[in-house]
């Protein structure tokens, strides 16, 4: 569907005598079979001419030759062929400059897979070879992999990623490039290192990445960062059974024997948002707190548990161990926590049949923190001990509490 409506920006480029591609890792993906997630189209029409001819556009990055055109609702990115400019700071061409030869585009890409273009027709430019690569299953990068790691350091980490992602190894040039030049990605902002490790992650193969970080010592500027791979990397296969990034993540500290403090400052030295940061400290604590003992599932440890953290996290800790633990029966367990926790009359404190100003009058005491400390012992009651859901009782076991605490 989406490919008949890019056929047409290939089209209408056709048609005014301007050559037009489709290109990078959306040919790549193509080729692999593998599902293509945003189509890249390159063309010799200056930007002011695809404006022109496609009057329903965003001109998304006018100064490198991008403008995403939009069809029908679809936005497709035109960029016009180019060459870069001297590398800045390890990442960025300092300018580019416009050219009219597709080949010149195809040099500047990272690698042979990604340096490929194909036509409406579905002819094949591949002036580097990426097909032969693609079957032989390695990446190589395009031209002297030296000076392609030392314009811009990114490309150590995308290598490591693509491996992962499909499963192939790093041509022995290109992987001695990457051990030479592994000290240039301290340049790279942390968002973009985390970005890439996430997609790693994420990916069909994740040992892989973690093998060859370890293998070109990509992290040695980050002591933690080099910690964390290093120690976890012969455990991490394990990850495959888990399906979200942070359970990911909280897998592989654990693996790597960070306690959960250790693994909150990681989270926060790669500028993870507050939420990832704090389920992944859940996570590996919880991990490390149940270790020693795991065996069934406690009801009244997972009684707690559910009430702070709620279903979400409990469930994915429940699939964290399961992948560490090999032994239990997946199904059975997690189909028991459900069970315990559908069973809970109550689940949090809004849901209890009194608030915090009832308790206040009932009570003729003044506002202060005990309101939520008592809440908080009415609701696991009430959740787990049977106690009532009902003003009268509630307010009696209220008192009674409050009476405790004061003598
Ligand atoms: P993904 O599946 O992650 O989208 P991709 O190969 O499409 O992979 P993009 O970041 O979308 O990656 O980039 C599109 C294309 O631009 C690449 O296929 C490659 O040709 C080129 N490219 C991207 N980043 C770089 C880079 N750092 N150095 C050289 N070429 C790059
Ligand atoms: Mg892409």
């Amino acid at each position: 569907m989406t490919l008949h409506l890019a056929n047409r920006v290939l089209e209408t480029l056709e048609n005014h005598g301007f050559e037009a591609y489709y290109v990078g890792g959306c040919v790549r993906d193509w080729l692999l079979s593998r599902p293509v997630h945003d189509i890249d189209i390159c063309t010799n029409a200056h930007p002011g001419d695809v404006i022109r001819l496609f009057p329903d556009h965003v001109p998304t990055g006018l100064k490198h030759g991008t403008v995403s055109v939009r069809i029908e609702g679809q936005f497709f990115e035109v960029t016009t062929y180019r060459t870069e400019g001297k590398y800045e700071d390890y990442r960025r061409p300092a300018d580019v400059q416009f050219v009219s030869d597709l080949r010149l585009d195809l040099e500047r890409r990272d690698f042979t897979m990604n340096a490929m273009a194909m036509n409406r027709m579905k002819e094949l430019q591949d002036p580097f070879g990426g097909q032969a690569d693609m079957a032989a299953r390695l990446v190589r990068a395009v031209g002297q992999p030296l000076e392609r790691f030392r314009e811009d350091a990114l490309r150590l980490l995308r290598a490591v990623r693509f491996a992962a992602q499909l499963g192939f190894a790093i041509e022995a040039r290109t992987l001695a490039a990457m051990s030479e030049t592994a000290s240039l990605l301290a340049h790279i902002a942390v968002e973009r290192v985390r970005e890439e490790l996430n997609k790693m992650l994420g990916s069909q193969a994740p040992q892989i990445g973690c093998d060859l970080i370890n293998e070109t010592e990509l992290f040695g500027y980050s002591p933690v960062l080099q910690r964390l791979f290093r120690d976890s990397a012969s455990q991490f296969w394990r990850s495959a059974h888990v399906n979200s990034l942070p359970q990911k993540w909280a897998l592989l500290f654990y693996a790597a024997q960070f306690t959960s403090e250790e693994a909150i400052a990681a989270c926060q030295l790669l500028r993870m948002s507050k939420r990832e940061t704090e389920a992944i400290g859940f996570f590996v604590e919880q991990l490390r707190h149940l270790q020693p003992e795991w065996d069934q599932p406690k009801p009244l440890e997972w009684g707690q548990l559910l009430l702070e953290a709620g279903w979400e996290k409990c469930e994915q800790l429940a699939q964290l161990l399961l992948a560490c633990w090999w032994n239990q029966q997946p199904q059975a367990m997690l189909a028991s926590l459900s069970e315990q926790y559908h069973a809970m009359p109550v689940k949090t404190m809004k849901e209890l049949a009194i608030t915090g100003l009832d308790l206040q009058l009932a009570l003729q005491k003044k506002p202060g923190e005990w309101i939520v400390h008592v809440l908080r012992t009415l609701l696991r009651q009430a959740a787990l001990h049977g106690l009532p859901n009902t003003p009268h009782d509630l307010i009696e076991a209220a008192k009674k509490e409050v009476a405790q605490d004061e003598h």
